[in-house]
């Protein structure tokens, strides 16, 4: 056990860091010194079961070895090299990526996150277009960036004479439908006529990109109904737009595909990533480009770009997970798990529990939608949230709570036994 203490640690941290997305004034943070696998462990040496991924992105688990080798020796070559030098590493990372994505790619840009990936597609969307307009969900998460570049006065900012508008569509998610659909097909069908409806009334030929999550994640893991992704390709096609499909969080295993949206027989123009394509053991991520929107900045200048980005030990990072997830068949084990372990125990809570109002999800990408009223599919309180989080850490287990749901987002490496020892927990407390 370290001579720190969770109290000291605490203390120390909450008296000068100011923390993103909190109140200052009403921090609780966990304090974690360690882990192995899909465990964590704090300063007083407690180990928890890991159901958050930190925010979604530790899919390969904590201290995998094939990673931090890769970085130690990306570290001992050479620690930092700028984009615009060609490195090793950087070429093996991105050959890694194209390895497993989707056929007819060729091109990665990377990027240090995943709000710059999308940040970055849309302006390539933008220039390859000429058009303006991004339309994107109102249940959707996709980063929190994009004063900076409106704010830059030189040369740089000029893509931005066309970035005006960003229109919001509602997707399908059957459970609180706005479209009084009661079957899958019914939403899906009348989600795809609600985009058309508002690509024809913002006018097609002003629309630059789509942009979608493969599964909105934050927002409450819906996973798309059959013929959604690919109702919305064909608007795409029929209208000359953009298609990006963000796989930031979706990708790198946690739907059990090394990208969500193909299991949707889709295909993206641009694929934003981050997260899971090194675990975040170093910040890394990126668009994937494809051979169409690469070649229309053969001739001009794609105006993007960061100090880091593709930095070498994040390069080095990806190598290592991507190499380490390929030899471990974690992308397997990851469907697996969701159709053997997690979909069956959390169907059975569903039918058993009032209080639980919908089970979704895929792989390891979970959410358990708590309700008051279960006719009325009111959402639970936040007090009551927070008492679901005490009792789960009580248990030795780290809850992801998103408003009234549970999210099941272990990193996707957690073995059978362990998420059956999670998910005993998560009954345990919510009966
Ligand atoms: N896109 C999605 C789907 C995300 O879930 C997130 C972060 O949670 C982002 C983009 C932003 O990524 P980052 O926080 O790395 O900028």
């Amino acid at each position: 056990m370290s001579a720190l203490s969770n109290a000291q640690v605490v203390h120390d941290d909450t008296a000068t860091v100011f923390h993103s997305w909190s109140a200052q004034g009403k921090l609780n943070p966990l304090a974690l010194q360690t882990g192995h696998g899909a465990t964590v462990v704090d300063y007083d040496g407690k180990e928890y079961l890991d159901l958050t991924s930190q925010l979604v992105y530790a899919n390969i688990g904590y201290q995998h070895p094939r990673v931090l080798a890769a970085i130690e020796q990306q570290l001992a070559q050479l620690p930092t090299v700028a984009p615009a030098v060609s490195n090793d590493m950087r070429a093996r990372a991105a050959q890694c990526i194209l390895d497993v994505a989707p056929d007819g790619y060729e091109k990665v840009f990377f990027t240090n996150g995943g709000a710059d990936a999308n940040e970055n597609a849309i302006r390539m969307a933008r220039l390859h277009t000429g058009r303006d307009k991004v339309i994107s969900r109102y249940r959707s998460y996709h980063g929190n960036t994009g004063a900076a570049i409106v704010a830059t006065g030189d040369w740089r900012r000029m893509p931005n004479e066309y970035a005006r508008g960003h229109v919001h569509v509602f997707g399908p998610y059957l459970y609180r439908s706005e479209f009084w659909a009661e079957t899958e097909a019914e939403e899906c069908a009348r989600a795809l006529h609600h985009l058309r409806r508002i690509i024809e009334a913002e006018g097609a030929d002003t629309i630059a990109a789509i942009l979608l999550e493969a599964i909105p994640g934050t927002a409450g893991i819906m996973v798309p109904p059959p013929g959604y992704l690919r109702g919305v390709r064909e608007l795409c096609d029929e209208f000359g737009i953009v298609l990006i499909i963000d796989e930031v969080m979706s990708g790198f295993g946690r739907a059990g595909e090394w990208f969500a949206h193909t299991a949707h027989s889709v295909r993206a123009d641009l694929i934003t990533f981050a997260k899971g394509v090194n675990s975040g053991y170093v910040p890394l991520g990126g668009v994937i480009i494809s051979p169409e929107i690469a070649a229309s900045f053969e001739d001009r200048v794609f105006p993007g770009g960061l100090t880091y980005s593709g930095h070498p030990l994040a390069c080095a990072a990806a190598v290592g997970a991507i190499e380490a997830m390929r030899n471990e068949g974690v992308i397997d084990h990851a469907r697996a798990l969701g159709c053997e372990v997690i979909g069956p125990a959390l169907a059975e809570l569903e039918a058993e529990l009032d209080v639980v109002g919908e089970t979704r999800g895929v792989g390891v990408f979970w959410a358990i939608e708590l309700v008051s009223d279960a006719t009325a599919r009111t959402p639970v309180s936040d007090a009551y949230m927070n008492s679901v989080k005490t009792a789960l850490l009580e248990r030795g287990v780290v809850p992801f709570i998103a408003n009234n749901r549970l999210h099941l987002v272990p990193p996707c490496v957690i073995t059978a036994d362990e998420m059956r020892r999670a998910l005993d927990a998560v009954a345990e407390v919510l009966r």
